[in-house]
């Protein structure tokens, strides 16, 4: 097993990560960490929740110099992910004079502007975001070395893939192009042979999609009486952190609602909340506030949320790829997590190919009975 030590890291790095609880490399950093350092372009697959952002977080700071120009750019598909990489980014840099900086929509531009002409090492952000700076010429890429495409699966199911091919057009040619992802459909890999210049692959755990920690079961419910199923459920689970997920914005609405009328701490998350709002939910989840965060697919994407112990899938994903990322919002760095599907007798066609095709083992339960909740 490799540590920390053997990947040759400086001390400032390497003290900054002993802090943050990091013992020893998980496999997609060990893999990557070394391949990053040289200078090659490197695709990195592995599930979620196994430490990619430091793959790519350790050795760009490493490599980060004390200058006033952007050395490395990181897209993200949503601003809560760049606040997130951010944060770790920062972690990491604790020790060394590295600037880090989030760039998203729904914050003040101008104050962006400023932070961004005070020089900065490292952007982090989304595409749009980055895009709308590029052509202000208030974010110059001519020095940049290194540029990460995270999540990528995501970036480009959500349709940045414009936004993207703009931002690397005006990046140099001969950057290092990083490019990470849970998930490989083929749009990913047409980026990633039409950007990457020879990439080294490394890829973890290939052919099992899910993570092994987050247990897997599933409930047989009906439409009229899923409100309540999912009650019942919610109780004799004692979901301390969960994660709720709905197909849409709406439905996110109505849950919530009618979670919060139940007596439950929940709050919804979804796109058309303002970035103040969002930062609240998002906020009082982490600190424990909620206990039920309910989301649709684009606002929870990438979330990292330590001891979110159940995720449950209100509304079946629309496909396996969705499932997979819904339920690694659980089970993370090693611990573990249950992944709870409702599913109506409509969708249940729907539910075994996503069954079968992700290969997990999802197991049936029966929703308890009242007299099994109300003692
Ligand atoms: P991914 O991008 O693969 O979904 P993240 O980079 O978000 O995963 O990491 C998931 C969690 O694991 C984060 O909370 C992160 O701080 C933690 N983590 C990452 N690397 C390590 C490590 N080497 N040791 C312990 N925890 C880690
Ligand atoms: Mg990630």
């Amino acid at each position: 097993m490799t540590t920390f030590a053997e990947l040759g890291l400086t001390k400032k790095v390497h003290q900054a990560i002993d802090e943050m609880g990091f013992e020893e490399p998980s496999p997609i950093q060990a893999q990557c960490i070394p391949v990053v350092l040289s200078g090659r372009d490197v695709i990195g697959q592995a599930q979620t929740g196994t430490g990619k952002t430091a793959a790519f977080g350790i050795p760009l700071v490493e490599a980060a110099s004390n200058v006033r120009h952007v050395q490395s750019l990181i897209l993200t598909p949503t601003r809560e992910l760049a606040i997130q990489v951010a944060g770790e980014l920062r972690k990491i840099a604790r020790y060394k004079r590295v600037k880090t900086l989030p760039i998203y929509g729904g914050q003040s531009i101008g104050h962006q502007i400023k932070a961004l002409q005070q020089g900065v090492n490292i952007v982090i952000g989304t595409p749009g975001r980055i895009l709308d700076h590029i052509r202000r010429g208030t974010l110059k890429l001519d020095k940049l070395q290194t540029v990460v495409l995270d999540e990528s699966d995501e970036m480009l199911d959500m349709g940045f893939i414009d936004d993207i091919e703009d931002i690397l057009k005006v990046t140099p040619t001969e950057r290092q192009t990083l490019l990470f992802s849970a998930t490989m459909p083929d749009e990913v890999k047409k980026l990633s042979k039409r950007y990457m210049k020879d990439p080294v692959s490394v890829t973890v755990n290939r052919g099992d999609v899910t993570v092994p920690l987050i247990e897997q079961v599933y409930y047989k419910v009906l439409e009229r009486t899923k409100q309540d199923s999912l009650c019942r459920i919610i109780d004799s689970e004692e979901i301390s952190l969960g994660i709720i997920f709905c197909r849409t914005k709406r439905g996110v609405d109505e849950l919530t609602e009618a979670l919060i009328s139940r007596g439950y701490l929940a709050d919804g998350l979804h796109g058309d909340l303002s970035q103040a709002q969002r930062d609240r939910v998002m906020k009082k989840f982490r600190n424990g506030e909620i206990e039920m965060l309910i989301a649709t697919d684009v606002a929870a994407r990438g979330i990292d949320v330590g001891n979110v112990s159940h995720v449950v899938n209100y509304d079946i994903p629309q496909d396996p790829e969705s499932y997979v990322h819904r339920i690694g919002r659980t089970g993370r760095a090693g611990k573990r997590g249950l992944a709870i599907t409702l599913v109506t007798p409509r969708e249940f066609k729907l539910f075994k190919s996503i069954e079968k095709e992700t290969k997990a083992k999802i197991i049936a339960r029966e929703v308890p009975s009242l007299a099994d909740v109300a003692e």
